[in-house]
């Protein structure tokens, strides 16, 4: 279409002035864009731990792992995983961790005749070698519910019982927040932890009270980065790839 060149001047004219605005929001927009840090590339295959994380068990020996009472690791390890040798002891990494991400996977025996309650399938996952997230055979198997598998063991109740039939194996992704404590050795943030069982939020940034105790209240004591510890509660439980992501 022809316009008189009146019209045309208008038109261009406004044309500019649309331009010129949208240039100007473009401007707005890059007042909120923050350019740095770049987050780093890593690899995360399906069904295989992170490229940037520490594996702590691969499912053929316990290098990396030691006893609590001292000494070498003595659980079993067997088609690429890891079970409690009864009376051992615990045992735990020889590295220390602070904030982590942590993914263990987890399976209770399948044989459970005359076991009831916190006597099937007992184990742990203990943070900093104290903060417990409770690991037991918890299909059909009531208990009391801060005891429950997904636990944080007499502290938090999981939101829901998302657990598989014994013999199953079982996944936790664990986010942990480790406290801070000031220089005197007062507390100054508590620690925080996250839990999906079997891909379920079962602990939503849930904060601890304090190291986790059989009997009686937990409290607090300052300590610095510790290592992971599974539990020997005289249980067959195995476990299998393992892998954590200091943050
Ligand atoms: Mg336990």
């Amino acid at each position: 279409m022809k316009h008189t060149p009146l019209i045309a001047a208008a038109l261009t004219l406004a044309a500019t002035g649309a331009m010129a605005q949208e240039m100007d929001r473009r401007a707005q927009s890059q007042v909120t864009e923050v350019q740095e840090p770049v987050p780093a590339v890593i690899q995360a295959p399906e069904g295989q731990p992170p490229s940037d994380a520490v594996v702590l068990f691969d499912g053929t020996n316990l290098e990396g792992w030691e006893s609590v009472n001292g000494g070498a690791a003595e659980w079993n390890v067997e088609d690429g995983a890891m079970r409690v040798n009864r009376g051992s002891g615990d045992i735990r990494t020889t590295e220390s961790f602070c904030d982590v991400q942590l993914h263990v996977e987890w399976r209770s025996p399948p044989n459970n005749e005359g076991h009831e309650g916190q006597d099937r399938g007992n184990s742990g996952i203990f943070l900093q070698e104290r903060y417990e997230v409770q690991v037991l055979d918890s299909h059909e198997n009531p208990t009391y519910p801060n005891g429950q598998a997904g636990s944080i063991y007499k502290q938090h109740i999981p939101l829901v019982n998302a657990s598989r039939e014994p013999g199953e194996w079982q996944t936790y992704d664990i986010i942990f927040q480790a406290p801070v404590f000031a220089e005197g050795g007062a507390l100054r943030r508590p620690a925080h932890i996250t839990v999906l069982h079997n891909g379920v939020v079962v602990q939503n940034h849930a904060q601890l009270q304090g190291a986790t105790e059989w009997i009686g209240y937990p409290t607090y004591e300052a300590h610095d980065c510790a290592p992971i510890s599974l539990q020997d509660h005289d249980a067959d439980v195995s476990f299998r790839n393992i892998w954590v992501r200091p943050m």
